[in-house]
């Protein structure tokens, strides 16, 4: 069973008057990572969890969200395999689910999803190792692109942070109530994206997340604040909590 996210009318989001999806939108999914952290055989998206490759949750999400086509991006040389996993998930989306060879970096496995994406105004890039993100945040992140180019889930942060040198001594306590946790979706206006994403591979690789891409480019980025079970799976205890909730 999936938590949900009520909270649909957020004033925090910055979206004033009529709430609207963009007129044209594809979901991207980066689903090529190894299963190296989780100890796993299989790559981290093609798990089973609650009984289905951890991916699908994920896809659910999206078109539950109204979002009518994604392109997943997946390991080269599991194209058959992650086609198999997917069979039936195509479905859910009336303009279809495409699937990419993923890249040796996670931005070149969006570049690569980005590139199939088809002409649309927004896209929302997703990671599927976040199996808990709700159709509402899909959605408020889409949303807030009125009036922004860029609008990713976060969690304000709740322990309070240190810098440390190499030695492990603290130089520096940070202020943490305007420090935010960047997780996905992250929607953002296609145009800004394609500019962002244009840039040599040592910066692409460098990048650990798609939105630093776009504050480099220019571009204006919002946060909205996601709910609290929409955490990343990347050790075998991550994968047990997701399990527990999802069961
Ligand atoms: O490795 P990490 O957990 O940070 O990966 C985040 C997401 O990016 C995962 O969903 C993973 O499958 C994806 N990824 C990818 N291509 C890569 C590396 C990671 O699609 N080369």
């Amino acid at each position: 069973m999936r938590p949900t996210d009520r909270a649909s009318e957020h004033p925090a989001d910055g979206v004033g008057g009529h709430r609207q999806m963009p007129g044209s939108c594809a979901a991207l999914v980066v689903a090529a990572g190894s299963g190296e952290r989780l100890g796993a055989e299989l790559p981290k998206g093609f798990v089973a969890v609650a009984g289905r490759p951890l991916v699908c949750w994920s896809l659910d999400a999206i078109a539950a969200a109204g979002v009518p086509r994604a392109v997943v991006a997946v390991p080269p040389g599991h194209g058959a395999a992650a086609e198999e996993a997917l069979a039936g998930s195509g479905g859910a989306f009336p303009l279809g689910l495409a699937l990419v060879e993923g890249g040796a970096t996670r931005s070149e496995s969006v570049r690569n999803a980005l590139a199939a994406a088809g002409e649309v105004e927004a896209v929302v890039v997703h990671d599927a190792a976040r199996p808990l993100a709700t159709p509402e945040l899909f959605r408020r992140t889409l949303i807030a692109l009125a009036e922004t180019d860029a609008a990713i889930a976060a969690a304000p942060l709740t322990d309070t942070v240190k810098e440390a040198g190499p030695d492990g001594l603290v130089v520096r306590t940070h202020d943490r109530s305007r420090l935010w946790a960047i997780q996905t979706p992250q929607a953002f206006r296609t145009e800004i994206l394609r500019r962002a994403l244009d840039v040599p591979d040592d910066v692409l690789a460098a990048a650990t997340d798609d939105a630093s891409l776009v504050e480099r480019a220019g571009g204006s980025v919002r946060v909205i604040e996601s709910p609290p079970a929409n955490f990343k799976v990347t050790t075998p205890h991550d994968l047990a909590i997701a399990e527990s909730l999802l069961c």
